[in-house]
């Protein structure tokens, strides 16, 4: 029987770079709405990363068989003691957006000159197998925030996060290159290698009990 695993984003851009990244290993990879799952709405109270996604990733394995994934991602500036960091998308309020979550930042780091305006993003993924076993990974991008916006693709805090060794924005650099680099990218690398794991885990214990 073919293995699934079920996505908790509803994000379509997130769930084709997980497809794409996972495409060659023997499990069906779907996203919630594809299982008709459509109403999950969990509110994210945790004190880190990490709780929020076992949150997001429980709440979808309470309703769903096969294994799930949650991730959750964050923009940490070391100037302003980690902010946005776990609020990064609500960062300027709940009725808030990218825009106005550029301006705070912009406005909180003023004067700042470039060399304390480091910054990190870090995403983590919770896994959670079918046996209920959850595993956590992570994968981070460091950088410094730019004094303004700069580029022109993908979304949130992209234009204003200058990639560490490329001296350029997320939103300069274009989509091709940010998903060989990016936080997300190396946390689904990472979770990638669990998957592998597991599949050969299991695959070791039938042979075992042939
Ligand atoms: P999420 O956990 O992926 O939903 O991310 C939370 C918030 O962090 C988003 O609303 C964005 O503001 C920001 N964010 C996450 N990933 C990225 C990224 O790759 N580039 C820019 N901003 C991001």
């Amino acid at each position: 029987m073919e293995r699934k695993l079920i996505l908790s984003t509803g994000n379509k851009n997130k769930v084709e770079e997980i497809k794409d990244i996972l495409k060659d290993l023997p499990i069906k990879v779907l996203s919630k709405d594809e299982v008709g799952i459509n109403n999950l709405h969990v509110v994210e109270d945790g004190s880190t990363l990490e709780e929020n996604a076992i949150k997001k990733a429980k709440a979808l394995k309470d309703k769903v068989d096969g294994m799930v994934m949650a991730d959750d991602t964050g923009l940490f500036v070391d100037y302003l003691n980690g902010e946005p960091g776990i609020n990064s998308a609500r960062y300027s309020g709940e009725e808030g957006n990218d825009e106005k979550n550029i301006e705070k930042l912009l406005g909180k780091l003023e004067g700042v000159p470039m060399e304390k305006r480091r910054a990190t993003f870090k995403t983590v993924i919770a896994l959670i197998t079918e046996d209920n076993r959850t595993i956590t990974v992570q994968g981070e991008c460091k950088g410094y925030i730019g004094f303004e916006k700069k580029g022109q693709s993908g979304f949130g805090y992209d234009p204003l996060f200058i990639v560490e060794g490329y001296g350029r924005t997320f939103a300069e650099l274009g989509e091709e290159i940010k998903n060989k680099i990016s936080h997300r990218a190396k946390a689904l690398e990472n979770l990638r290698k669990e998957i592998v794991n597991i599949l050969e885990d299991d695959g070791n214990e039938d042979t075992s009990h042939k």
